[in-house]
């Protein structure tokens, strides 16, 4: 890898970029390195030159790919983050130092992964990018396990895994989440990962082509009919998305038939539905898995018309309409937006809308906690995340009470909870949790039960019904006693 490649792909992505800063970059990481070697043997510099590569290929902006060549300067070097930030600015500066402070975060086993899950959220708090530069990072770590020893290869994998690859697809940067995905399967699951390998990519894979040939002859002669311009792509599941599936539904791997889609990219969202138009009118579709996610984008802003239609031999078949817009946004996520639309000049009005809010709750937010408990809400759903003291994470809507967080944990402690400790601090039960909160339920083994009123401020559905069935189960109760014959009925 060399920078002369990393500002090709800058070039590409945003002609008359200026590149001169990432030059500048790779000058002092070169020398700041000097002649460290990798674990592999090559010299120091190629990883952050791969990691800057990455972040190039996903559109990340300038600042981000400086950082990228950056990033393991002043944890492993005499230069420091002020030389960074002299020399760079203090943007550069800030994401260099949010990703050494990441790096410190170890993985610990199982257990205390929901920690790092935790700081990881605040970390992305300070910055999204910080946490894109880390996948970038990672993601070069993982493509060079080999050189490591097996044990680290596998608790490496493991923790990308479980921690990074499920935020990379939280960030909508699909293609780094599968990417790190089918690395880290080979290393977990070798056997199963060769096998899938060879059954899908030397013996389904060419039958399939032969078939999504067909499929788009007779597609592409329709559009052209119609003059309406696209691009069709076969586009094959990851292994380890298949392999989940397997797991899942108990399946072999000949059992498992939807590991392709039609992907057909077109200018315009008109040009989408009358895509979609000529498909039906060519296939009969399954309406049960027609999803129309342009008009109802899902929660981290994904888009695109997804319908299976039975194709010719009665096939299912899976087609993904979307633009050139939606398609570089499915892949690149949030890594794109921040710079190719906004740093464009372009106006806020043309940037999807929840880019737009990301931007303006970075603006607005006082501070971190309240950005990344505004960017949950906002953006990812409603949810809120918090954790036990022992680390294990809970789901919640915003706004929960600890009752909700108590009843989430186990019914017993729903019914028991009396107060509650927040942070280490107490609390009464109708207090409100916020990302992050580690909450801590006190209990009463003699208490009866829930107290009804305890319905005017819950917010999850299963808190509500546990009150109202031990309500009425107590009512029952009390009103058996007094009619002796009732349970003879
Ligand atoms: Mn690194």
């Amino acid at each position: 890898m060399t920078i002369e490649q990393i500002v090709e792909q800058v070039e590409k992505n945003q002609p008359g970029a200026d590149c001169s800063i990432i030059r500048r970059a790779y000058e002092f990481a070169l020398h700041a390195h000097g002649d460290q070697k990798r674990k592999s043997g090559e010299p120091y510099i190629q990883h952050p030159l791969h990691t800057a590569f990455i972040l190039a290929q996903i559109r990340a902006d300038i600042t981000t790919i400086v950082a990228g060549l950056l990033h393991d300067v002043p944890e492993d070097t005499k230069r420091t983050l002020e030389d960074i930030k002299k020399e760079f600015g203090e943007d550069a500066a800030r994401l260099v130092e949010g990703i050494t402070k990441l790096s410190k975060i170890r993985y610990r086993g199982i257990k205390r992964y929901r920690e790092s899950l935790r700081k990881m959220f605040l970390a992305m708090a300070e910055d999204l990018r910080v946490m894109v530069i880390k996948f970038a990072d990672r993601l070069h770590n993982l493509r060079t396990l080999d050189a490591l020893p097996k044990d680290k290869q596998k608790r490496i994998a493991q923790e990308s895994l479980e921690i990074y690859a499920p935020i990379a697809g939280l960030l909508g940067i699909w293609s780094l989440r599968w990417q790190m995905e089918d690395i880290c399967f080979k290393y977990l699951y070798p056997e199963d990962y060769k096998k899938i390998e060879y059954k899908y990519e030397i013996e389904r894979k060419t039958e399939l082509n032969q078939y999504i040939e067909r499929i788009k002859i007779i597609v592409g002669s329709r559009l052209k009919e119609d003059r309406i311009k696209h691009q069709i792509d076969g586009r094959f599941k990851h292994l380890y998305s298949i392999w989940q599936k397997m797991q899942e539904k108990q399946r072999k791997f000949d059992e498992i038939h939807d590991v392709f889609a039609l992907r057909i990219i077109v200018d315009t969202v008109a040009d989408c539905y009358k895509a979609l138009g000529i498909i039906h009118s060519i296939w009969k579709p399954n309406y049960a898995r027609f999803k129309d996610y342009i008009a109802v984008p899902k929660p981290n802003g994904y888009r695109s018309i997804h319908t299976t239609v039975f194709g010719p031999e009665g096939r299912a078949t899976e087609f993904q309409i979307r633009t050139k817009e939606m398609h570089e946004e499915a892949l690149y996520g949030i890594a794109a937006h921040w710079n190719y639309k906004l740093q464009r000049g372009e106006s806020l009005e043309k940037t999807p809308r929840w880019v737009q809010e990301i931007l303006e709750i970075q603006r607005e937010a006082k501070d971190s906690q309240q950005f990344l408990q505004e960017i949950k809400v906002n953006i990812f759903r409603d949810r809120i995340f918090v954790f036990t003291p022992k680390g294990d994470v809970h789901d919640l809507p915003s706004n929960s009470t600890p009752v909700d967080f108590a009843y989430s944990v186990h019914t017993d402690i729903g019914n028991k909870c009396v107060a509650a400790r927040i942070n280490g601090r107490m609390t009464p039960l109708e207090a409100t949790l916020k990302n992050g909160d580690m909450v801590e339920v006190i209990i009463d083994p003699n208490r009866a039960g829930p107290n009804y009123d305890w319905l005017d401020f819950v917010k999850t559905r299963r808190a509500r019904v546990k009150i109202k069935q031990y309500a009425k189960r107590s009512r029952l109760d009390s009103f058996k006693r007094f009619l002796p014959g009732f349970n003879k009925k």
